[in-house]
């Protein structure tokens, strides 16, 4: 029977281009889409980007434009990945569309009428310049705990511990530096502590193995009752006042719905918006109970989808999700992914310097399964599954055999054989469903292994009857030609096993086989006696461990990059992106700024530069060009240094960073103050032509007031 699917990827924060996690994400999910749509099933695959919320907002006013246009500009960089890794989405929307508001009030009302909506007084910070409610990310102070400075008003990341803003020691405002104020203010809340969501969620989570084990668990202990008798959800807060961008709570002016309230209701919004482009009924599709809701996550947000959003639509009458797939983090050699050390990969730089992305949607299907594991990236891990077995095991295959078809047989497969020789053929007929249940349960790698281990098996086919040596004497020509049929009908069968991972090589592979595109049913349709095949072309690289190289060469901050928390989607560790190739890539031909006159060690010593930590930093009210900082060198004192790198950085992004400046130069007086220090940075002689300006940034474990020598 036909299955009607609905997929989708959890939607990443409009702030920032992607990074490895959510291609990561996205492949996993891609993979399992193409192998259903090979399996003959319905599957509508959308995405979208999470628009809303105070960080975007803020980011835009820092950039000067509307939170629209930039959300917009975001999105408008998003094809260019998805493209890339061959990531076929139906749809990619926005949850700043008209279906996500009127989808998301709609949602609301309707829990409001069900009796799902109270409201209460709460007291939160303000930030008594900017006229704000301050999130917990825009609080800073010293840890309760540990005493460390300039940690988030939520949570310490020198001592690890989690409190309340109201908590922190000495508390101020990133946006203004002000010390934030208590205000209070009416919030809306989702009852979530109702017994009817308990009860529901009890079920849902925890029957049909709708959830993995170990995330079904951990809603077990959610959902368990606390000490206090209480049945183990509080109610969830689901407004914000004004300013913010996001989508208004209807009746109640100048309130708006949470981002994480309208951020899921944004696959359905996409969804929406995609069948009013294919004119599909959307309510009745999702009014359909044979529809599957499927969501693929990362760890980070279980919570928002294994309670909150089931809940939300349970109890507003909508269809609730038939499976959540949460899958772990991105590592690049065992460690986080971390721009200072150098260890960050950015998806479009992989494009950039020419690797294959199919090498990377096979390495990471490789080392997927179903569990909730972290994934890691290794150089040579990589290199040899890509090597030795995609290229060396499979690809081989067909460079082996369908050049003699060509050269000898002027295209032709013969496969009228007679059966006694054909074990391995039977075998791979017989391993299908096999391959494609692994597939199904999303394991990935072991559908992989099975895979290889066919190859291996073709292989020894291959070894035993020796194609080459045959190819010495032309009265071994009907065997050649036999041999080199039954390798390419093995090689066709292997291709349909690959085809959820490698798109793009199955498509040359049915281009050169002259054959319609593969399904999962074309297992058992062998290639047509006297078929002919197009011309031998090379099929795929290898690929070599000196470009990784370039992959991770010296650590890069992008001004264009937005360093501001993501509220939603998967949160991976955040690789560095790269600039653009124009901004100077060393492709100007060696050609740099010349060099300054020659000097002694006794003239560099003359200048005094140390570490110091950025405490704060700021806009300059009329200024263009300068970003005021304040700069902790351990004097037990801070510096006022005037810095022109306004164009490179928002502000925010610079705070708490570990910096070199000239700690010995003379103090200047400027127009908007004194400056008394300069920090580092690195920029290109013709600024107008190449306009990047690049701060410098110590590595992990130098403290403020350290030397430069
Ligand atoms: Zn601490």
């Amino acid at each position: 029977m036909t299955r009607k699917l609905f997929v989708t990827t959890a939607l990443p924060y409009a702030n920032a281009p992607f990074h490895l996690g959510h291609i990561m994400e996205y492949i996993q999910a891609d993979i399992w889409v193409r192998h259903q749509r090979m399996s003959g099933n319905e599957v509508h695959f959308v995405g979208a980007d999470d628009a809303h919320g105070a960080p975007i907002m803020i980011a835009a006013e820092k950039a000067g434009i509307t939170p629209q246009e930039f959300v917009a500009q975001i999105a408008a960089g998003r094809k260019q990945y998805l493209d890339g890794f061959h990531i076929a989405f139906d749809n990619w929307h926005s949850t700043d569309g008209p279906e996500n508001h009127a989808l998301s009030q709609d949602i609301y009302r309707k829990l409001k009428a069900a009796g799902f909506i109270t409201s209460k007084t709460i007291e939160q910070f303000f930030d008594p310049v900017k006229n704000m409610f301050l999130p917990d990310r825009y609080i800073k102070g010293e840890c309760p705990k540990c005493g460390a400075k300039d940690q988030y008003g939520d949570s310490c990341e020198v001592c690890s511990a989690v409190y309340a803003p109201t908590e922190v020691v000495k508390p101020y405002s990133v946006l203004t530096g002000a010390t934030p104020v208590m205000k209070s203010s009416e919030h809306f809340f989702f009852k979530l502590s109702d017994p009817q969501c308990v009860d529901f969620l009890r079920g849902w989570a925890l029957q049909d193995e709708r959830l993995q084990a170990e995330v079904a668990n951990k809603c077990r202990e959610w959902l368990e009752p606390k000490e206090d008798g209480s049945n183990g959800l509080g109610d969830w807060d689901i407004s914000r006042d004004a300013p913010y961008f996001g989508i208004e709570i209807p009746d109640q002016p100048g309130k708006y719905f949470y981002v994480w309230l309208d951020a899921p209701v944004g696959y359905l919004a996409s969804l929406k918006n995609y069948f009013g482009k294919i004119g599909r009924d959307f309510e009745a599709f999702m009014a359909d109970p044979s529809t599957e809701q499927i969501h693929f996550i990362g760890k980070d947000i279980t919570y928002f989808h294994t309670l909150f959003w089931p809940a939300m639509l349970k109890f507003s009458g909508y269809k609730v999700p038939d499976r959540v797939y949460a899958h772990g983090f991105v590592t690049v050699s065992g460690e986080k992914m971390s721009k200072s050390r150098g260890t960050g990969i950015s998806p479009l730089r992989y494009l950039e310097i020419g690797m294959n992305p199919e090498w990377l949607r096979y390495y990471f299907a490789a080392k997927l399964n179903a569990k909730v594991e972290d994934l890691d990236m290794n150089p040579d891990d990589f290199v040899a599954r890509v090597n030795a077995d995609l290229i060396g095991k499979y690809v081989n295959i067909a460079s082996r055999a369908a050049g003699f078809i060509s050269k000898r047989f002027d295209g032709i497969v013969a496969t009228d054989w007679a059966t006694e020789d054909d074990a391995f053929l039977n075998n791979l007929r017989r391993v299908a469903p096999e391959i494609q249940a692994l597939y199904e349960g999303r394991e990935f790698g072991k559908a992989l292994r099975a895979v290889m281990e066919q190859a291996d098996l073709v292989n020894a086919y291959v070894d035993a009857n020796k194609p080459w040596e045959l190819a010495k004497k032309t009265e071994n020509d009907a065997k050649l030609q036999e041999v080199c049929s039954r390798l390419l009908e093995a090689f066709r069968i292997l291709t349909v096993f690959l085809k959820p991972v490698l798109p793009q090589l199955a498509q040359q592979v049915e281009a050169q086989l002259n054959i319609a595109p593969l399904q999962w049913a074309s297992v058992g349709t062998p290639l047509p006696h006297l078929h002919k095949i197009h011309p031998y072309a090379h099929l795929m690289q290898r690929v070599d461990i000196k470009i990784f190289d370039q992959l991770f060469d010296a650590p890069v901050t992008t001004p264009a990059a937005v360093a501001t928390a993501a509220v939603s989607g998967s949160s991976a560790a955040t690789p560095p992106s790269r600039p653009s190739p124009s901004q100077g890539e060393g492709e100007n031909g060696g050609a740099i700024e010349a060099l300054a006159p020659e000097i002694k060690i006794d003239d560099f010593a003359k200048i005094d530069l140390r570490i110091a930590r950025i405490v704060n930093c700021e806009q300059v009210e009329g200024s263009d060009k300068l970003l005021r900082m304040t700069l902790d060198m351990g004097e037990g004192r801070t510096r006022n240094v005037f810095s022109g790198i306004k164009s490179a950085y928002q502000p925010e992004q610079l705070i708490g960073k570990f910096t070199v400046m000239v700690a010995n130069l003379a103090p200047r007086k400027m127009k908007f103050g004194m400056s008394e220090g300069m920090v580092l940075a690195a920029s290109a002689e013709d600024e107008k032509a190449n306009p990047g300006l690049y701060i410098l940034e110590a590595w992990p474990g130098a403290q403020p007031g350290m030397r430069v020598r």
